[in-house]
């Protein structure tokens, strides 16, 4: 029924229970999982490939996140380059992008780490993911200069103005449970006008549970929560919503039917 198309589900956060976590993500109709790397080795990048290669209905995508651009140094692009072309598991590139709300790299070297991945999924024919926090001006001026990948925007937390500019992009958008919290009022907005063939979900576990377990753990299970309030928010059955996200996820990460 559902597609968690960004969560973190290799992390040690869930070495004690991952067989139920898994159990129940299944039990809340979870059909598939892309579990991003984000890691600042490439031995770590690896461990994320082949645990989604021995999960089924996992799937990897590969890169650099901008609070690790400081780890990334030239060996980083062809080693995912071999990682991409080797498993049939990796279906995408990144999270890798601008974060500076939490600003932990300076600002040019995560641009020369998000460029570097923007060209490789360019050379891959990859969807890049992005993670792109309180960055979108600058993230628009190197999309301005560069040929465009397929982009989904991961845990978008933009505007209405800027979902429309990365729309104009052929961007996909991403919601997380950030879009349930009390004070969300701008981002819901955001969620009801970008169009359901372009509207990805995702819980980027284990971070930012939705209500109502916001403060737990967040876990792939509780993507419903998320689902509810947008559903509600565009006024579209919880149904029409699950099959729209689930395809335009599909087709976002060219994943097999
Ligand atoms: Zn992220
Ligand atoms: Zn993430």
């Amino acid at each position: 029924m559902w597609i968690d198309s960004h969560c973190h589900i290799d992390k040690p956060d869930f070495n004690e229970d991952r067989r139920q976590m898994l159990d129940r993500a299944a039990d809340a109709g979870i059909d598939a999982m892309v579990v991003v790397a984000a890691s600042d080795t490439i031995e770590g990048v690896t461990k994320t490939v082949r645990f989604a290669e021995s999960h089924p209905n996992c799937f990897a995508s590969i890169g650099c996140h901008p609070h690790h651009s400081s780890s990334a140094d030239d060996k980083w692009w062809p080693a995912l380059k071999t990682l991409a072309l080797e498993s049939h598991a990796v279906v995408a590139i990144g999270e890798t992008g601008l974060d500076y709300f939490y600003d932990k790299v300076p600002r040019e070297k995560q641009r020369d780490v998000f460029i570097a991945q923007i060209n490789l999924a360019n050379e891959l024919k990859l969807p890049l993911v992005c993670h792109i926090r309180d960055a979108h001006f600058d993230a628009f001026d190197i999309f301005a200069s560069l040929p465009v990948p397929q982009l989904i925007i991961h845990c978008f937390t933009g505007t209405s103005d800027d979902a429309e500019k990365y729309l104009e992009l052929g961007a996909y958008i991403s919601f997380s449970g950030i879009v349930t919290f009390k004070n969300s009022h701008e981002l819901r907005k955001a969620a009801a006008m970008v169009p359901t063939a372009k509207l990805l979900l995702e819980t980027d576990c284990p971070y930012l549970a939705p209500i109502p377990k916001r403060g737990k753990r967040n876990e792939p299970s509780f993507l419903p929560h998320t689902a509810e309030v947008i559903a509600k928010e565009r006024g579209m059955s919880i149904e029409a919503l699950a099959a729209s996200s689930k395809e335009a996820t599909i087709r976002a990460f060219g994943l097999p039917r």
